[in-house]
């Protein structure tokens, strides 16, 4: 035993190390990205695993599924809605005979730090009737690590480790234990419970059903979930990281009410019911959605009270903190320190001093003036275009969005409709709606703002170089006559906006591609040679 310093997501990568990883695969994803980050430094300081980003989360997640198949343990990592990219995968595989033990690390971002929803991964792992862990601390994200590649392999199913950003970005010290040896190479026990024909399919979902009775056994014993039975008046639930915050405030109360509190589903029907019989109202404290409140709703005497996000005694959006815990328990707020004002300029977000994504909105607005362009953008640093000065884009839902949203915009009678995407983002999700948009030969101009890495989550390398990307859009079929790869540059604008312009004016599709490396990795790489 010996003890580290470790951020939530590393003390995960660690963790699956020491469980006898063999893979790692991830698309960046803010605050999953360090899992993965963390296991390539590992790999390439200690060998052993392999380690790596993968185009999006659907081809990571099949690579994982590939490695469980050898009978090997696989991690895939990725933020919540990257969980939507790799919906497909994900919920087949649960029917699957899972041979090496696959756990499937989902971030969530309650309060959307950096995302677009608060989704509640805990939904997607009961959809798909699997199990999933919670911890409450780096600790716990170690420990639950392991054990979920041993619960995966015990019940032939991906388990899910849920995080939440609070839990992924804080450091702890974190005890670690022994390196277990990989598994050995080895066919799957029975390769029809892998091919999932209706008739196999069916076969295969009912088991996974009969099963749940023994994944509702494991969690309903004292372990990640726990069970304190104390005074009757109220019934606290706390899931994952929220224990933390009533922990933070329980000495504070008059009283010790009873406390449940769950790290593992799914749900301890049992111990919930325990719990419920012994008070008179239960408080639930949950970071995300109300999944835990809602079914209880579903199963309590209408004369039992419950309070929660659903009562409005907990904010029903953002993030949990002591303070919001301490308000649903019933206690004072806290009075902090008055801080002497410090008058701070207001910094709104914006992109870089030189970001090549500049030149390009420059080239948009120039390109577009006298017009009602409508720009569907996408999801990366060039966002940023829908602020000011630009104020140069008119949408952002999803990963990809932005081209198949300029086709049924421009189908629908808009022109010009413009999309623009980054390069990661086109190669994760773009490369099919440029596909119909080429079918259709759809009257829109998209712009590939290439700035040669994954700009957002950090610099990391994209899946591709930027000389791939001529020959794989002429591969995809975009008109060559209508292709232009441009290199973006202040002094570049005007020419850029003409070349824009003439292809806007093109009854048809085109593709603009503008080039020049972040400057925040250009500037790394010089710093990494100057001390090289
Ligand atoms: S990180 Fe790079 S791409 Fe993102 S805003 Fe800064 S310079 Fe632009």
């Amino acid at each position: 035993m010996s003890e580290q310093v470790l951020l939530g997501d590393e003390a995960v990568a660690l963790g699956a190390v020491h469980a006898g990883l063999t893979a790692a695969y991830a698309y960046p994803g803010t605050p999953s990205t360090e899992i993965v980050e963390y296991l390539i430094r590992y790999a390439a300081r200690h060998g052993g695993v392999q380690a790596s980003w993968s185009t999006n989360e659907k081809t990571a997640y099949e690579a994982a599924l590939g490695v469980s198949f050898a009978g090997r343990r696989a991690l895939v990592a990725m933020k919540h809605v990257g969980l939507n990219v790799a919906a497909d995968p994900f919920m087949n595989s649960v029917i699957v005979d899972i041979s090496g033990g696959l756990v499937v690390v989902v971030a969530d971002d309650p309060g959307m730090h950096s995302s677009q929803n608060e989704q509640d991964t805990r939904y997607y792992a009961d959809f798909a009737r699997t199990m999933c862990l919670e911890p409450a601390n780096a600790q716990e994200a170690y420990e639950m690590t392991r054990s979920a590649f041993e619960l995966s392999e015990q019940f032939h199913i991906p388990v899910v480790l849920r995080l939440v950003t609070r839990l992924a970005h804080s450091r702890g010290v974190v005890r670690v234990g022994d390196t277990r040896a990989q598994n050995p190479l080895r066919m799957p026990r029975d390769r029809s419970a892998w091919t999932l024909l209706p008739a196999n399919a069916r076969r295969l979902w009912r088991e996974l059903l009969d099963r749940q009775q023994d994944l509702r056994a494991y969690t309903s014993r004292q372990g990640e979930n726990r069970l304190e039975l104390a005074d009757s008046r109220l019934g606290v639930v706390t899931c994952g990281i929220a224990r933390n915050y009533y922990e933070e405030n329980r000495g504070d109360l008059p009283f010790q009410p009873s406390h449940l509190h769950i790290g593992a589903y799914p749900m301890p029907i049992d111990l919930l019911r325990k719990l419920v019989a012994h008070v008179e109202a239960v408080l639930v404290l949950e970071d995300g959605y109300p999944f835990v409140e809602r079914a209880l709703r579903g199963v309590l005497p209408p004369d039992k009270e419950i309070r929660g996000k659903q009562t409005g005694t907990i904010p029903p959006d953002g993030e949990l903190t002591p303070d919001i815990v301490r308000v649903g328990l019933g206690l004072q707020v806290r009075q902090g320190v008055a801080a002497p004002p410090i008058p701070v300029p207001q910094r709104p977000p914006q992109l870089c001093a030189g970001c090549p994504h500049i030149d390009t909105f420059n080239t948009l607005l120039k390109a577009t003036e006298g017009l009602h362009a409508r720009v569907t953008s996408d999801i990366g640093c060039y966002t940023l275009g829908a602020l000011p000065p630009y104020n140069a884009v008119d949408s952002c839902v999803c990963m990809g969005a932005s081209i198949g949203m300029a086709r049924g915009a421009a189908d629908a009678g808009f022109h010009p409709a413009i999309a623009v995407i980054g390069d990661s983002t086109f190669l994760h999700s773009g490369i099919t709606p440029l596909l119909d948009a080429i079918v259709a030969d759809t009257n829109m101009t998209l712009i590939i703002a290439d700035n040669e890495v994954v700009a957002m989550t950090g610099g990391q390398p994209s899946a591709i170089p930027s000389s791939r990307m001529e020959p794989l859009l002429k591969g995809l079929g975009v008109r060559p006559d209508h292709l232009h790869i441009l290199e973006t540059h202040p002094r570049l604008v005007d020419r850029n906006a003409e070349i824009l312009r003439r292809e806007i004016e093109h009854d048809g599709l085109s593709v603009i591609v503008t080039v020049r490396e972040c400057i925040e990795t250009a500037r790394d790489k010089t710093k990494k040679k100057a001390h090289a």
